[in-house]
């Protein structure tokens, strides 16, 4: 076993008490707001926020967390900062699975561009799903903390929704993975009917999966789709008076289909994509590394 698994495996281990936990949420609770956050608890204002009267007992969890969670200091007791993430890990409802933060299926406002009917959103576990239920396509699969669920209208739902999809995609098509920071590849592969996903039936010639190996964090998409976080993209989008990290990616027929991407060549992969917009289109190249290497504005036949 090496170190590092050591120190994992102990940091995990000094968790296992409830008021140990308690401990980190009230010194996380008293620190949060910056309004009224301070920088450390004293001992005896943080055993009353824990509410233990067993000193002893209190004592020896406290001890357990100073190092690597807590620090302490003259005048008192704060979050380390492995001791904020988990906290902030803990609010976020991240480690369960909270039932009664779920939501009723309800319409989009969009309809499906693979069969035309009103695609829906939906969640299955933690996963944040908007997809097509008569046909199974599905345009949006992204990771959402429960507490996120919660005092949204439908509407702002969608909005959070996207702005965290989008955040998440823009560091994976950058990179980098947006759960661990190590570096993602990113494959092409040939579309022949399948992906690699059970629960989209849409089909591309062509698709890309960027995958983490350190963390298995994994994301398919089409190829234009890299598109909605390219520059290029945006500032053609920008130009037109739209701001295209506002516009949900369901609502976009080039980035969620296949249909204006054309695979100029498979080895080396190139690619040409074809982005309509009011009466112009952008047309973009990009390589084997989904770089762009070309791009044009013209004027749209119509
Ligand atoms: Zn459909
Ligand atoms: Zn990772």
């Amino acid at each position: 076993m090496s170190d590092e698994e050591l120190d994992q495996e102990t940091a995990f281990s000094l968790l296992a008490d409830d008021t140990r936990v308690r401990i980190i949420r009230e010194l996380g609770r008293a620190t949060a707001s910056p309004e009224t956050g301070i920088p450390t608890l004293p001992y005896a204002e943080l055993k009353s926020r824990v509410d233990i009267r067993d000193s002893g007992r209190f004592n020896y969890h406290l001890k357990k967390l100073v190092g690597n969670y807590v620090a302490k200091e003259d005048d008192g007791y704060r979050l380390r900062w492995p001791g904020m993430v988990l906290y902030r890990t803990i609010v976020a409802g991240l480690l369960t699975d909270n039932v009664e933060s779920t939501i009723e299926r309800f319409a989009v406002g969009t309809d499906c561009h693979r069969c035309g009917d009103s695609i829906e959103a939906h969640l299955y576990e933690t996963l944040f799903r908007v997809r097509c239920p008569s046909c199974d396509a599905n345009y949006t699969d992204i990771y959402f903390p429960s507490h996120g669920l919660r005092d949204r209208s439908e509407d702002e739902l969608l909005r959070a929704v996207h702005r965290r999809s989008r955040t998440m995609l823009d560091a994976t098509t950058s990179g980098q993975c947006p759960w661990c920071a190590s570096e993602v590849t990113a494959d092409i592969h040939a579309g022949d009917g399948s992906l690699p996903s059970l629960h989209d039936t849409r089909d591309f010639d062509a698709y890309v999966v960027y995958h983490c190996t350190d963390c298995t964090g994994f994301q398919y998409m089409p190829i234009s789709q890299v598109l909605l976080y390219h520059p290029v993209t945006i500032s053609f989008y920008y130009d037109h008076g739209t701001d295209l990290t506002a516009v949900p990616e369901w609502t976009l027929e080039w980035a969620v289909t296949g249909r204006t991407t054309t695979v100029l060549d498979t080895d080396p992969w190139r690619f040409s994509v074809r982005i309509p917009l009011e009466d112009e289109e952008l047309v973009v190249e990009l390589d084997e590394e989904l770089e762009v290497v070309d791009s044009a504005i013209t004027a749209r036949d119509r």
